[in-house]
């Protein structure tokens, strides 16, 4: 029966994309090297990548943020672009197994610690999931909150505006078109939600979840996304 799902389902790595000829494999032991967890040195409020002497990155710095703390498991370099890519547009909806379990290896011991009592990950707008097939926020989130026995809720928030071109806007106006986009659907009074994502940036879109997610009466938003790139 293992031979048989391997040779109709073969298993593929989310670094290399060849077939993993054991099915207790996520990644090739070889192909692990390409990827970066970000285990220390990290901001303490977005967790992305800073100088050992540094607490906090110099946007956190700089600026309030809307969110409690956040991490990122994953650099954003070009092997886990490609395999994102790959994931989102090219039909390889099996990657995110290793995507979730990398997750929880990595983060469970924080996220054990901001206690949340709901997973909610960034929406997507339904007409750009109705293209796509499918949110991959939304598919990592529920994986996840299975691993961590944590409740998962893709309804919380929708996204019900699409907001694609941002480029035309000035910073505070990209700061406002994103609030707008999303909505609560119910009060979340009191809970400490965690959101989850693919990818952190420049933090406008989290930014924009806590913001709603606050407004709507949670008590902490916490965030991890699989990885964070250069601003
Ligand atoms: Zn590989
Ligand atoms: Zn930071």
């Amino acid at each position: 029966m293992e031979k048989f799902l391997n040779i109709l389902y073969p298993k593929r790595c989310p670094v290399c994309h060849g077939i993993l000829s054991d099915r207790g494999n996520l990644i090739c032991p070889s192909c692990e090297k390409w990827l970066h967890p970000i285990v220390t040195d990290y901001c303490l409020k977005c967790g992305k990548p800073v100088k050992a002497e540094e607490e906090l990155c110099g946007e956190c710095r700089k600026s309030h943020r809307e969110f409690d703390r956040g991490r990122s498991v994953f650099f954003y370099n070009d092997k886990m672009r490609q395999s994102l890519l790959r994931y989102k547009y090219y039909g390889n909806r099996d990657y995110a197994e290793y995507y979730a379990v990398s997750l929880c290896h990595y983060m469970e011991r924080e996220i054990r610690m901001w206690k949340p009592d709901l997973i909610v990950p960034v929406p997507m707008h339904p007409r750009k999931q109705r293209e796509r097939g499918f949110n991959q926020a939304a598919d990592l989130a529920k994986k996840a909150g299975g691993i961590l026995k944590i409740p998962m809720s893709d309804q919380v928030v929708k996204k019900t505006k699409a907001t694609r071109s941002q480029k035309k806007l000035n910073a505070a106006e990209r700061k406002q078109n994103l609030r707008m986009a999303f909505q609560a659907t119910e009060r979340l009074d009191g809970l400490r939600i965690l959101v989850i994502d693919d990818v952190y940036t420049t933090g406008s879109t989290i930014e924009a979840m806590a913001h709603v997610l606050k407004a709507a009466g949670a008590d902490k938003v916490f965030f991890v996304t699989l990885c964070t790139g250069q601003i």
